[in-house]
């Protein structure tokens, strides 16, 4: 079966997981690749050093439509980086240098510094690119609050490398709603916010307590239209600057996270 359902039980995990923020109101847990990045590291590199846009492009078609699973396509689309030659170090070098954050995510950050709401970075990408990328653009000391739940790389003696899975068992790889559901378990869980982008974020979608899915312009939908089609509640926001204006609104009281779902945009 291609697309696995979460209703299965937890799969285990080759990598440990942060400690669960205990007492807090609210947490963000976000995706990083196209969420608050503006551009998708991952295809970045297969569209600019592996098979190509057009190969990738495809496989998260067949992503969305079923037809495998995310963890097959995406092994294969930075199989295709690293068996063009490139090493792992040249790659995480390219990806500083061409990978910009979200316009509005450096105020989004401030606000949740100052209203105690943990932000943690929950990714399809792999850990030492994720933290190089985002010490680069926020600086090494605000990078260090942010905690990142990912997977991570195995780099092979012959110098090539291959993404080594949080949850190999799972079609999902990273199956990021064990994130949220470890909060769950606890006996007064936060409000969860997640915002997301893409096919990775689709083992998420169902599980959080208000779902923020980007907006692209002229860009790919995949996680609006897995929403859409699947009857998934979620809110639409073009930048952390429109997401902070919904996020701001629900945390000081001003509406309800019903009323912001039933709303649809930031
Ligand atoms: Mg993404």
């Amino acid at each position: 079966m291609a697309t696995p359902s979460n209703a299965e039980p937890a799969p285990e995990s080759t990598l440990p997981y942060p400690p669960v923020h205990k007492d807090k109101k609210f947490v963000v847990l976000s995706d990083w690749d196209g969420t608050i990045t503006t551009r998708d590291s991952n295809d970045y590199m297969t569209d600019e050093l592996g098979f190509g846009p057009e190969k990738r492009r495809q496989g998260n078609l067949d992503i969305l439509s079923g037809k495998v699973t995310f963890r097959d396509a995406f092994h294969e689309m930075l199989d295709s980086v690293s068996g063009n030659g490139h090493s792992f170090e040249f790659c995480k070098e390219e990806l500083k240098k061409n990978i910009k954050l979200d316009p509005g995510f450096k105020d989004f950050y401030q606000y949740c510094k100052e209203h105690d709401i943990p932000i943690v970075i929950i990714s399809s990408g792999m850990e030492p690119i994720i933290r190089a990328v985002l010490s680069n653009l926020i600086g090494e000391e605000d990078s260090k609050d942010i905690e990142i739940v990912s997977n991570h790389v195995d780099i092979h003696a012959d110098g090539t490398w291959s993404i080594k899975y949080r949850h190999p068992t799972s079609g999902f790889g990273h199956d990021k709603s064990q994130a949220i559901l470890h909060y769950r378990e606890l006996e007064h869980p936060p409000t969860i916010f997640f915002f997301g982008d893409g096919v990775s974020d689709m083992s998420a979608a169902r599980h959080a307590d208000v779902l923020y899915v980007k907006q692209k312009q002229g860009g790919d939908n995949d996680l609006a239209a897995f929403c859409t089609r699947e009857g998934i509640p979620h809110i639409l926001f073009e930048d952390f600057s429109h997401a902070l204006r919904s996020v701001s609104a629900i945390v000081e009281g001003k509406t309800t996270t019903q009323e912001a779902l039933a709303k649809g945009t930031a």
